[in-house]
């Protein structure tokens, strides 16, 4: 369907898609000095927005951004955006940046953080019939930063590596790319974290990977306790990934779809997998339930 997004919120102001701007001197577009959280609405609920502010104000902390707003203002802000653009279904992106200064690098010249919320009725990254056939993947040369150089850990506005290993997958006509860490372990996809379900255990790779937390993997590991399946999250070779029995990628934009082929190689039998599926299903019915989210339009309104 056609993308919606008519009032965007920037710093306390709503504004069309037209007015919406920045300054050229905010440091988010000099330096990629922000970050961002994406989140999604399901029925009129945000999908855990608890969890999202928290993350979002430790990327603040670990940058030293002082927020002008507290967690519970940017809440509020986030469902009046929703409730003003009338969606029920939407992606939502918050993005904080240091703001406006001078052209120097040195953040303490920026005197506010800018705080902007789009939201619109954007579908699966990978489009709806993935959901069913699931995509392909290509391990690229891209890797990861590593653990002690640069911040992975936090949601930043620097997604260099991410946007290398898009173009590099798409050099090898795959649909995504699986980045490695600095060793050589797999990390993981541009905007997902990687699963393996592989002799009855479910793996994925951990923080020592150079992976983003992302809060879908962290609720495929609740929902995975809850079918009593084994778990490790461990360093995982490339071979180990290729013999997989199923993959799958999780994330906000992309939500849960299977990977088939793995550098022009089918992943088992090329179908998404019934484990796949599982989770897939655990999934919608947390996001579709009440009690996972936070409620944008009074309770009288549902179901009108
Ligand atoms: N890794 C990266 C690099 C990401 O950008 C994202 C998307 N936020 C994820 C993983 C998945 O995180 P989440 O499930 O919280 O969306």
């Amino acid at each position: 369907g056609k993308v919606v997004s008519t009032v965007i919120f920037v710093d306390g102001e709503f504004k069309s898609r037209e007015e919406a701007v920045v300054n050229v001197y905010d440091h988010g577009l000099l330096y990629g000095d922000g970050i961002y959280e994406g989140l999604r609405c399901y029925s009129g609920y945000v999908f855990q927005l608890e969890e999202h502010l928290d993350r979002l104000l430790r990327s603040a902390k670990s940058l030293r951004i002082e927020l002008p707003y507290t967690k519970e203002q940017i809440g509020g802000f986030v469902t009046e955006t929703l409730a003003r653009n009338e969606l029920m279904d939407a992606y939502i992106r918050l993005i904080v940046t240091r703001g406006v200064g001078p052209i120097g690098p040195d953040p303490r010249g920026c005197k506010k953080p800018g705080l902007i919320i789009i939201v619109e009725n954007l579908p699966n990254v990978h489009g709806s019939g993935r959901k069913e056939g699931g995509i392909s993947a290509a391990i690229v040369p891209t890797r990861r930063d590593p653990v002690d150089a640069t911040t992975h850990e936090i949601k930043s506005l620097n997604y260099m590596n991410s946007i290398m290993a898009k173009i590099e997958a798409a050099d090898y006509q795959a649909d995504d790319a699986i980045m490695l860490d600095a060793r050589g372990f797999i990390s993981e996809s541009t905007i997902c974290n990687v699963f393996i379900w592989t002799r009855g255990k479910l793996l994925t790779p951990g923080a020592s990977n150079a992976i983003l937390s992302g809060i879908t993997r962290q609720n495929v590991l609740e929902i995975a306790r809850e079918m009593n399946v084994e778990v490790e999250e461990r360093d995982i070779t490339p071979y180990e990934l290729i013999h997989a029995d199923e993959v799958f990628l999780t994330g906000t934009h992309a939500e849960i779809v299977g990977v088939v082929r793995i550098n022009n190689m089918p992943v088992s039998n090329g179908k998404v997998g019934d484990f796949t599926r599982a989770v897939m299903e655990a999934f919608s019915k947390r996001t579709g339930c009440p009690e996972y989210g936070t409620a944008v339009y009074g309770h009288s309104k549902q179901g009108e």
